[in-house]
Parts: structure tokens; sequence; C-alpha cells
């Protein structure tokens, strides 16, 4: 397994599959997950309200993964994965590493060789940095998985150099 950093936008990446820091809605929101609803075209959000109907009524629960199409973007899939809300007074990084896990599971099983992820929980929700990339790092060197090729893409410089140090 190869892990390279990318500072850059995910949406933009050939790979076989990019994961979504989505929320449990699976409706779209804002940061990486409005970026690639916004590029990748409406076939996406069509497939995640398919999703919600059929399996996740309540929502997608937080650490879990689960691929829809990538519709117009460079990637074949989308892997949404839900990342926990950071909470001071709360241990939560075991759901922040079932995120990479079952994101690396759900790829495997589509026969993903390339995966980007993004720095889940690491924006809207607040987890602190250099903590989120030391979760994502470890995780995925971890994790027994048939990808080859997974790609951090970070979007912001500060970002990038947390991973850096992770790594
Ligand atoms: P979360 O709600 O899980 O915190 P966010 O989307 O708010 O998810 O943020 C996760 C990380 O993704 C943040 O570091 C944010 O800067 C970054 N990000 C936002 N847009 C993009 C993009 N287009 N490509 C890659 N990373 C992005």
């Amino acid at each position: 397994m190869r892990i390279t950093l990318v500072q850059g936008d995910i949406t933009a990446q050939h790979v076989d599959a990019v994961v979504n820091a989505a929320n449990s809605s699976l409706l779209g929101g804002g940061g990486v997950d409005g970026a690639i609803h916004r590029r990748g075209g409406p076939a996406i959000l069509a497939e995640c309200r398919r999703l919600r109907a059929s399996h996740y009524g309540r929502g997608l629960p937080t650490g879990q993964a689960v691929a829809t199409t990538a519709g117009e973007l460079p990637a074949r899939w989308v892997i949404h994965t839900v990342g926990p809300v950071h909470s001071a007074g709360e241990d939560r990084s075991e759901l922040l590493a079932s995120c990479y896990r079952e994101s690396l599971r759900v790829a495997d099983e589509l026969g993903a060789a390339s995966v980007a992820f993004p720095a889940v929980s690491a924006g809207i929700y607040g987890w602190p940095l250099d903590d989120a990339a030391r979760i994502a790092i470890g995780t995925v060197r971890a994790t027994p998985t048939e990808v080859t090729d997974i790609r951090f893409v970070l979007f912001d410089p500060d970002a990038y150099a947390a991973f850096e140090r992770a790594l």
C-alpha cells in the first residue's frame, strides 16, 4: 500500500473512489460534501435518496460507509462516510477510525485499487487537525486492504502540514 498526500480538491482526483465526509442524512451539506455534489451532478444525490429510502431511514450511522456512483466526477464511485463531531468531553476517536476502516472495506467490496480521502471530521465537525491526521494515517496503515493507492487530499496548507507530520 502506498500512501500519498496531495494538496488540492478531492473532486478533481482521478482515482477509483473518492471518500465523502458526508452527514448522516446523505442529502448533501457543506464543505467537501457540497463540493462533491456540485461537481458530481444530480446522479449522486439521486442514489443517496434511494439509499435513504431503502436502507437508512434514520440516516447513515456515524462511522459507517456506503458507496454510490460518482456521477460526473473523474472517479467511478463516491464512498460516503459519516465522521463524528469532535467532542472535548468524550473520546470519539474510535468512530473516526471506523470511518477509514469502513471506507476501505467498501472499497474492497467494489474492487477499487485507488482511493482518495479528505480529512474526515476536520472541517465543520471541528476535529483538531493533528489528531485527525494521526488517526487517519494510523488507521489506514493498520487496516488490511486490497487498495494499493491511498491518497489523502488536503484542501488547505494547514491540513497538508498536519498530515505530513503524521506520516
Ligand atoms: P466534516 O463535516 O467531516 O468536518 P468538512 O467537509 O467540513 O467535513 O471538512 C473536512 C475537510 O475537508 C476539511 O479539512 C476541509 O477543509 C476539507 N475540504 C473541503 N472541501 C474540500 C475539497 N473540495 N477537497 C478536499 N477537501 C476539502
